[in-house]
């Protein structure tokens, strides 16, 4: 299975995950492989490979997806402390899996945005 269908078949059900949230155009799922306290992947539920595929009719689904972090981050009482909201592009931005989606980070001092 090529690595951008992986995201697509969690929202189907067809591969197991820890889902935190689903509507009829987002999904968020906790990340296999935790990088904080708190780390939950949302994406929209159509395959936007990267942020370089956004068209403008996906604009209210991109903006869900904040609404969706913003709930979310409440839910798991880490908004007052505060999170980190991260999008990957492509390989310099560190991106693994070409279903677009933010990370959801937080529950401990992230530090600094970037190692240098
Ligand atoms: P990226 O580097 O593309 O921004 O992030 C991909 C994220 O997906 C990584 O944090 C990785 O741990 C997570 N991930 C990869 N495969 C799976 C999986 O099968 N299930 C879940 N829940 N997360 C995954």
């Amino acid at each position: 299975m090529s690595a951008d269908l992986l995201f697509s078949k969690i929202v189907a059900g067809e591969i197991p995950a820890d889902i935190v949230f689903q509507n009829k155009t987002v999904t968020a799922f906790r990340d296999i492989n935790p990088q904080a306290p708190v780390h939950i992947l949302i994406i929209p539920n159509k395959l936007i490979p990267t942020i370089n595929h956004i068209e403008q009719s996906d604009e209210a689904v991109m903006g869900e997806l904040f609404s969706v972090a913003r709930q979310l981050a409440e839910q798991e009482g880490i908004s007052e402390d505060g999170f980190r909201l991260i999008v990957n592009c492509n390989k310099h931005g560190g991106q693994e899996v070409y279903h677009l989606h933010m990370h959801l980070l937080g529950g401990r001092p992230l530090g600094p945005m970037l190692t240098r």
